[in-house]
């Protein structure tokens, strides 16, 4: 795990330095990201800083209740407001990702912004110029990471109910639960400082996971039922959603996050895949058990990235194109697939 006080004295010289400072999250922002990117205003805020709040693109329904989640600007729905935000900033502070293409249609702005740059991140091998990375990719939220960094710069824990309710959920959403991803005992210690403060776990668990329409439900039902494919010999279960398929069930965003976690609860399995046929393109979620590196996956056939046992990526190509090369890409894997969780 890093050593944050080799990075505060730098961190708190930029704030100090900053007038404007901009926070940013990556395109289809999970709870990790906007926890990251709320506690970090949160406390920014409490040193009286200007700080503005830019999302790529829209939050999903399960976010929006976050406290400051209303002063996020979305690139795509406000450019030029977003654009003057970018332009007026002298420091860009990008949470949760670490390679520029993941800004969506906000990069090229913020690539040509002279702002200061940093990124507080837990993804491997981060990836341009930027004035400081602090990225720790044992952390299994960058909200962790960030609890860390504003615990140091404060001398001890900072408090409040927004701040924890962000922290938590940057946690609970990257570890599914505190099913997977890469936490540790610190993680636990974290939690446990949350909970002494009085955070309210379960109205979170509640605004997080039980707080879907029916028609979702009735999608995933669909989606289990019709449209996954399980190959015991591969070890590895995929689901595909046509355009059609989501109008039929009067879809909504966020609507299948989670689906692609389902396959892995099959015996034997140890990979799953989820691809949403988009216009022009198909979105595409990997999961596994195990060894198996679907963050290697998803970057070696499909440009993508993420995490050892979560990832994604997206195809400019057809539904039915995708899935055959998806399905030759698997039949270079039989040897990662059998040593996968034995
Ligand atoms: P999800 O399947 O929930 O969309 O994404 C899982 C993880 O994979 C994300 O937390 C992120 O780290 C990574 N990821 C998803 N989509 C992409 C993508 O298009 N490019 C890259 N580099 N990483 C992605
Ligand atoms: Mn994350």
């Amino acid at each position: 795990m890093l050593e944050l006080s080799k990075y505060t004295k730098e961190l708190s010289i930029q704030f100090e330095r900053s007038d404007n400072i901009l926070i940013v999250a990556h395109i289809n922002p999970d709870g990790d990201a906007i926890g990251s990117q709320l506690a970090l205003y949160h406390y920014l805020r409490s040193l009286n800083k200007t700080v503005n709040l830019l999302s790529p693109n829209n939050l999903q329904d399960f976010l929006k209740w976050m406290e400051g989640a209303e002063n996020i600007q979305v690139f795509i729905r406000n450019r030029k407001k977003s654009i003057e935000m970018i332009r007026n900033a002298d420091l860009i502070v990008m949470v949760d990702f670490n390679q520029m293409n993941r800004l969506g249609e906000a990069e090229e702005e913020v690539n040509k912004s002279s702002a200061r740059k940093i990124v507080i991140d837990h993804h491997l091998d981060p990836v341009g110029n930027y004035d400081l990375i602090i990225s720790d990719p044992a952390r299994c939220a960058t909200a962790e990471l960030v609890y860390g960094l504003i615990t140091e710069l404060n001398g001890r824990p900072f408090g409040g109910r927004a701040f924890s309710e962000c922290i938590y959920v940057g946690i609970v959403t990257d570890t599914g639960n505190f099913e997977h991803g890469n936490y540790t005992p610190d993680t636990f210690r974290i939690v446990a400082t949350l909970l002494e403060s009085g955070l309210q776990k379960e109205k979170i668990l509640n605004l997080i996971y039980n707080n879907f329409s029916a028609a979702r439900m009735r999608l995933l039902g669909y989606a289990l039922n019709q449209r996954m494919v399980v190959m015991h010999e591969k070890r590895t279960a995929y689901i595909w959603l046509t355009r059609e398929d989501l109008d039929n069930y009067d879809h909504s965003k966020g609507d299948t996050e989670g689906f692609v976690n389902m396959p892995l609860s099959i015996s034997g399995v140890v990979f799953s895949a989820l691809f949403i046929e988009k216009e022009g393109f198909v979105k595409i979620s990997f999961r596994s058990k195990g060894t198996f590196p679907v963050n290697e996956f998803a970057s070696k056939y499909f440009g993508g990235g993420g995490h050892l046992n979560a990832s994604g990526a997206e195809k400019k190509d057809s539904l039915e194109n995708t899935i055959n090369y998806f399905l030759e890409a698997l039949a270079e894997n039989d040897q990662k697939l059998a040593e996968s969780l034995r």
